[in-house]
């Protein structure tokens, strides 16, 4: 068997020791005669499996007693809802900054619940940067402040955080776990898992503990943050695989030497990958040198009648899944934490064979 190399912008590439455990672990966990899949959410096996998770991810982000962390499920589209429904009071604005793609969904899913400012947007630059803070239209009644720091289609991040008086409210499902972050700046952190965390099917919102108790009399249970708080997350079944081999992905990175380590990789990877398309007439990424994104590289190809050829070429050579958003076209490399240098450089080679043979 001969795994490929896979730049999927999500559902994203995993560990390959991950998975070997995994695997092993998959008739017989610890033992006990049963896979993890197959025990009760409240047995001692699978609620030893959640705090250990828990604590793991406190201990990688630096995450203190004043957080609940919540594992859920929907995916992060359903936090762009619970988001106003647990924090936007009646008489209150909710700020965003559209960035791209991922902000205007959180947008317009907001504006179901309430009023919505959106207090800066740079869809004037085709969201190939990012509005200078000096010119954000804050309210001055807003429950918060919501931001997403890694647009995934437009490969666009924020390498400098939001300063506003209300709470913080941020997507970090493409950037989470890639660097260190200061959670105390945030009021509201969420994220899907499927692009550095775990397998789709689980959600994480770490939320500051003053801010539970605000929901929307209307909030259901299921989107309620307190009531995941104060059940543990275990108000009805979490989704206990996803939430295993998101355990097991945090020991992974804990063994790597944490964020700040994986940081230096990422960056490393990142920076090459980004020389070598500005060292080329061939490729281009249009976006603001500032703010490229360390975890999705979206590319264009001189002449996009070449782009199929490229895909299928590519795919021929083992590099999966590099096929641009369908919204903005080109390719579009993703480099999460799981997707080692060794990738990157077999990309560039095959980038730079194929503009000598294209260009
Ligand atoms: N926000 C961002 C930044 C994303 O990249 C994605 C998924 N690609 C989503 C939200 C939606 O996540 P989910 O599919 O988990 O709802």
């Amino acid at each position: 068997m001969t795994r490929k190399y896979n730049f999927c912008a999500g559902p994203a590439a995993l560990p390959e020791s991950v998975l070997e455990i995994a695997r092993d672990d998959m008739l017989d966990w610890h033992g006990r005669g049963l896979s993890i899949m197959e025990m009760s959410h409240r047995s001692a096996e699978v609620v030893g499996v959640a705090e250990q998770a828990e604590q793991a991810l406190r201990e990688l982000l630096g995450v203190s007693d004043d957080y609940a962390v919540l594992f859920l499920q929907g995916g992060a589209s359903t936090q762009f809802a619970a988001v106003p429904l647990n924090l936007l009071g009646a008489n209150q604005a909710a700020d965003y900054i559209n960035t791209g793609q991922w902000s205007k969904k959180a947008i317009a899913e907001a504006r179901r619940f309430g009023t919505v400012n959106v207090a800066a947007t740079s869809e004037d630059t085709n969201f190939s940067t990012i509005p200078a803070r000096d010119g954000w239209q804050l309210s001055d009644n807003a429950a918060y402040l919501h931001y997403t720091p890694n647009e995934t289609i437009g490969g666009v991040e924020f390498f400098w955080t939001p300063e506003a008086d209300a709470p913080l409210v941020t997507d970090m499902s493409s950037t989470i776990l890639s660097r260190p972050i200061n959670v105390d700046d945030y009021g509201v952190i969420y994220a899907g898992a499927q692009k550095n965390i775990g397998p789709a099917g689980l959600t994480i919102v770490i939320v500051r503990r003053e801010l539970l108790g605000r929901a929307h009399d209307l909030c259901p249970a299921m989107l309620n943050w307190q009531v995941a708080a104060e059940n543990d997350s275990m108000y009805n079944t979490p989704p206990t695989f996803a939430l295993y081999l998101a355990q097991l992905v945090f020991a992974w990175l804990q063994g790597l030497g944490g964020l700040a380590a994986m940081a230096d990789i990422n960056r490393r990877k990142a920076q090459k990958l980004y020389a070598a398309i500005d060292g080329s007439d061939f490729y281009a990424n249009p976006v603001d040198p500032a703010c490229r994104s360390l975890m999705n590289v979206p590319f264009t190809l001189a002449d996009d009648a070449l782009d199929k050829v490229f895909l299928a070429e590519s795919e021929e050579a083992g590099l999966l899944n590099l096929k641009g958003h369908r919204s903005v076209g080109g390719m579009r490399a993703s480099i999460y934490n799981a997707v080692g240098e060794d990738a990157v450089d077999a990309l560039i080679a095959f980038m730079q064979d194929f503009e000598q043979r294209n260009g």
